[in-house]
């Protein structure tokens, strides 16, 4: 089991006290720290001047209240999260979540993640996300209207194209992104289109935005089995979720000629042997915003569905498994079955999907396991693309957007192996892209100065 360096462990006692009760921040902070006593150890002087305290140590964080009216006359109190985690790159760059589950600690944990994903890309852009407990799943067109103009209603003061820049996540697609730059435009009369990304391709969104996580995770799988002679196509896949990440990563893993058998939402997962019908599970879920069981009950033979808490999709045998639902969803149970049913490839779709005995039970396997700061990269990616797009007020071609969406992921895919080998880890992808993201924001820090 990887260990944590003796001279890293005061920080992180000191960030697991200054952080009580957020167990997924303390998770991500752990996970980055076990790569970093190579780091440390070739380079002292990112142990100087708190360097290491002050990467964990959010630079801002807003919580606050956000009322709004239900259909039914009532009063509804939300609460509003932004962490604005690092701008040692540039402007806070990360996704606002709109899930009952949110709170402080797991803001926390993404915009840490958020940090090293955002400068294995390259791109000038800091770390940040954002969120709310505010449970979409129900409320009608209006309610989420009325929702999301409250919340942007106070978010507006914190964020700007030079500042702050969210864009989607979980609960947050393109209609919430909608009414929030609306509500944006008119509290500040400014079309200020760089301020948000995800929006709709007729007021300055990119095209290939919202295919871009998706997409970009199947060309990181694609990089990864090519480095080790192998390939997709003829591959059996299972991805869980059904949300924006897993459909394009079904669509894109389908292109490459792979068989994906297996979806889920929240309430379980379904398996069609034949290969899953990729229109059919975007009409239930974005058009009918309905449950995935009704995919089993539509298309009948040669499918069933489980319902969630009677088993995992995990157990599904598969070569490629990709998490695209949400955090500790693969546990070590699950990634033992995978790895004893011949997975070749997990590669992390959502943010910190395996939890940390499953991605010990992977590292110490034979899988090609890509952590989801490197892997799911390619949204806030071609996220920056339209923040380039609308500095400029142009607008690319689709073609063009996923090329350059390829040649990042494949970049990041090859800097990461570099790392892993140029600090004796050779094909250890986890330690490969804590390093290099870790040391881009480190370097760029140091130079600025204790700010
Ligand atoms: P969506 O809201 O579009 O989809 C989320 C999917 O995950 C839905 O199918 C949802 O099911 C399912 N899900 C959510 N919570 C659970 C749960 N507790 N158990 C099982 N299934 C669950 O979100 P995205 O596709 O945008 O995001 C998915 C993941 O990818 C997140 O971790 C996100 O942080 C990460 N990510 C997203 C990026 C983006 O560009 N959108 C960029 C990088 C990472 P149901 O419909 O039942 O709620």
């Amino acid at each position: 089991m990887t260990r944590i360096d003796e001279k890293l462990e005061p920080i992180l006692t000191t960030v697991k006290e200054r952080n009580a009760g957020e167990p997924e921040f303390h998770q991500a902070v752990i996970e980055v720290m076990e790569s970093l006593g190579r780091v440390v150890a070739k380079h002292p002087q990112f142990l100087e001047e708190g360097l290491i305290e002050r990467i964990c140590e959010p630079e801002r964080q807003i919580i606050f209240r956000v009322p709004w009216i239900d259909d039914q006359n009532q009063v509804r109190i939300n609460r509003g999260f932004r962490v604005q985690f690092n701008s040692a790159l540039g402007p806070y760059k990360g996704g606002i979540r709109f899930h009952p589950s949110v709170n402080v600690g797991i803001i926390k944990f993404l915009g840490f993640e958020q940090t090293f994903k955002n400068a294995l890309t390259t791109m000038p852009i800091g770390g940040g996300k954002g969120g709310s407990d505010f449970d979409p799943k129900g409320r009608s067109d209006r309610e989420i209207m009325r929702f999301c103009q409250s919340f942007m209603t106070e978010l507006h003061r914190h964020i700007g194209e030079y500042t702050d820049v969210p864009a989607g996540d979980i609960g947050v697609g393109g209609r919430e992104i909608g009414y929030m730059f609306g509500q944006y435009k008119r509290l500040t009369n400014r079309y200020e289109a760089g301020v948000l990304t995800g929006k709709g391709l007729s007021y300055g969104g990119s095209r290939a935005r919202p295919e871009a996580t998706g997409f970009g995770l199947v060309f990181f799988v694609r990089s990864m089995l090519e480095a080790h002679g192998d390939s997709i196509d003829g591959k059996t896949a299972v991805v869980s979720g059904s949300g924006n990440v897993a459909c394009f990563a079904i669509r894109k893993l389908q292109k490459y000629g792979a068989k994906v058998v297996a979806c889920s939402d929240s309430s379980g997962y379904v398996v069609d042997e034949g290969g899953l019908d990729l229109d059919l599970v975007r009409e239930i879920k974005e058009k009918r915003r309905g449950r995935i069981s009704e995919y089993h009950r539509i298309k009948g033979t040669g499918t069933y569905f489980i319902e969630a808490g009677k088993g995992a999709i995990w157990d599904v045998p598969c070569e490629i498994a990709l998490p695209c639902a949400t955090q500790n969803e693969l546990n070590g149970k699950h990634a033992a079955n995978l790895i004893r049913n011949g997975v070749r490839v997990v590669a992390e779709g959502a943010n910190m999907p395996c939890t940390p005995d499953a991605v010990e039970a992977l590292r110490r396997s034979h899988v090609l396991y890509a952590p989801g700061k490197a892997a799911n990269a390619g949204g806030v990616a071609t996220s920056a693309l339209e923040m380039q797009q609308n500095a400029s007020r142009d607008s690319w071609t689709f073609d063009q957007t996923v090329e350059r969406l390829d040649e990042i992921m494949t970049n990041i895919h090859d800097v990461c192996a570099e790392t892993a080998e140029e600090y004796g880890a050779p094909g250890d992808y986890v330690l490969g892209a804590n390093i290099a993201g870790f040391v881009r924001v480190a370097d760029a820090m140091r130079a600025l100065g204790v700010v």
